[in-house]
């Protein structure tokens, strides 16, 4: 990728910068080839890769390299986009919002600094990726489970810091976060929580501190580089019991949130709940061609062949109670009792114990969901459009409905699942394409484009969003004249007056470069 100057910066002047980085991290931790570049890009970006191509990377080893860094980064004013493995696919990877950002690389930081099996908890930093953590319970045999997302390629604090999540009793993974050490983009090293304490007995174990709470400040936006936190970990079960389900119909969902959401907000159930579209297993274990090659969504006599041949339903739910093996039967006979009402199907049963080998057992990293991008063949990608809704079975119903409209009318495949959350339910849509085919991936924008809109004008934003939509999303917070949004913006220019840190990041540019939103 030729090289892209940030705004305001000159060729010479982005020289000097990265030979200052060069000093302070070594020369071959800077990389700014066009080689180089190439990797740093966005490897599912739905075209027009240039509109996030970096200029350069940085791979500081130390949190005293990050807080260099940054002051050289505010001496030149140089922008920089902290990644902390840069596995954030489907949203924007390791490329920055802004071309010309230098990608602030933090995955040589990868040091588990501390667990604790009693107390539940590491202290870990940014690079320290979900396969890393899991080797290192497992190999230590510490009794501490992870809660583990689809693509588990990427980081837990990177993941955590986008409000990643997975279905576990620990999976809302920002609320594990307890206790951060920041680099403000002025160079300054702060510990949030109790950890401001030089002598803190309790920095990774109480999480509110004393004052404003910062941790979740840090959490999607662009106030500040973590360079290490704690994170909770949840104490190995002494059983479970897992139950999954498969309905028929689109309609299915409507019931299904309505049954599932008190169990959930009880705590009956106690992780978020996956439902998830018949496409689930066809994109991970086929290609879209040996099912048809007609031009549109894929028509409903295709769908049911799916489901008839890979024996999927419309809906495929599962679920899983943890604890002890007897009152995870209680449970069972009161969700049971709760579907009764609506379906005859039954529900599949597994039970794992303490000490038992196979499913049912600590979640495992993996990458093979990663498979869908292989879908229509060529360079695969994928865009997540993720809004959260309310947990009332009309409304997601509805939602879903408007959903698939709009994917039929771009010609789109659609693929689903709604995660039951508690008072909200996520709708994680994945919008799979082929980054050869520039008829599809302009669908693809076209589609994305429209659903952000639809739900905006709803009432629903999204949980997380990919780079080229930040404005887009952020524009919905509209109460009081985008009240929100200047009080970010406040924040920012105190903390950040040069403007270094993760321009656009969620839709906060720094003052000067206000005019570049989208
Ligand atoms: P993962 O390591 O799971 O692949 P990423 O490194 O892609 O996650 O991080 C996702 C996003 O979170 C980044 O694009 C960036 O905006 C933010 N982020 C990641 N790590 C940090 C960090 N250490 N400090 C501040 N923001 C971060």
């Amino acid at each position: 990728m030729k090289l892209i100057l940030p705004p305001g910066l000159s060729a010479a002047k982005l020289d000097k910068a990265l030979a200052a980085f060069a000093g302070i991290v070594g020369e071959q931790w800077v990389l700014a080839t066009d080689e180089d570049r190439e990797t740093y890009l966005d490897i599912y970006a739905p075209g027009d890769e240039e509109a996030h191509a970096p200029s350069a990377a940085v791979c500081p080893a130390t949190t005293e390299e990050v807080q260099a860094v940054m002051r050289v980064a505010n001496e030149h004013k140089v922008p920089l986009w902290p990644i902390s493995r840069g596995k954030n696919f489907g949203y924007g990877g390791t490329a920055p919002v802004m071309s010309g950002t230098v990608v602030l690389d933090l995955s040589r930081m990868n040091r588990i600094l501390e667990v604790d099996p009693k107390l539940g908890y590491c202290l870990i930093e940014p690079g320290v990726g979900f396969f890393d953590l899991y080797e290192y319970l497992t190999k230590n045999d510490i009794p501490l489970w992870m809660g583990i997302p689809g693509n588990a390629w990427g980081s837990v604090l990177g993941n955590a810091l986008e409000r990643g999540f997975s279905s576990t009793p620990y999976g809302e993974h920002s609320a594990s976060l307890c206790g951060l050490e920041v680099a403000l983009p002025n160079g300054e090293l702060v510990r949030t929580g109790t950890g401001a304490m030089s002598n803190s007995k309790t920095w990774p174990l109480f999480r509110f501190g004393y004052g404003p709470s910062w941790d979740q400040l840090f959490v999607q936006s662009n106030f500040g580089v973590v360079t290490k936190a704690g994170f909770w970990l949840m104490p190995e079960p002494q059983s479970t019991l897992s139950m999954s389900l498969k309905l028929p119909n689109p309609e299915d969902i409507g019931w299904l949130v309505d049954v599932l959401t008190p169990l959930r907000i009880s705590r009956l159930i106690d992780h978020n709940i996956g439902i998830t579209s018949y496409m689930g297993s066809a994109t991970t274990t086929s290609q879209r061609a040996e099912w048809y090659d007609g031009k549109g969504a894929l028509p409903d006599g295709v769908v049911k062949a799916i489901m008839d041949k890979t024996g999927a339903g419309w809906w495929n739910l599962s679920l899983k109670l943890y604890g002890l093996p007897e009152v995870n039967e209680a449970h069972r006979k009161a969700i049971e009792a709760a579907f009764s009402a609506h379906t005859n199907a039954l529900f599949a049963i597994t039970r794992w114990n303490r000490g038992e080998k196979g499913p049912g057992g600590a979640p495992r990293p993996s990458v093979f969901p990663l498979q869908i991008v292989n879908w229509h063949g060529g360079r695969g990608g994928h865009l997540g459009f993720s809004p959260a809704l309310p947990a009332n079975g009309k409304l997601v119903l509805e939602q879903l409905e408007r959903t698939r409209a709009r994917f039929r009318e771009h010609g789109i495949d659609y693929s689903g699942t709604f995660y039951i959350s508690g008072r909200h339910v996520i709708n994680v849509n994945i919008i799979i394409f082929n980054r050869d085919d520039a008829d599809l991936t302009g669908r693809t924008r076209a589609l994305f484009r429209d659903l952000v809109e639809d739900s905006a004008r709803e009432g629903y934003c999204e949980y997380r969003t990919h780079l080229t939509y930040m404005d887009q999303v952020a524009q919905a917070f509209d109460y009081n004249r985008h009240a929100l949004m200047r009080l970010n913006e406040t924040v920012k220019d105190a903390l950040d007056p040069n403007g270094v840190l993760a321009p656009g990041k969620s839709g906060i540019w720094p003052k000067s470069l206000r005019g570049k939103r989208s």
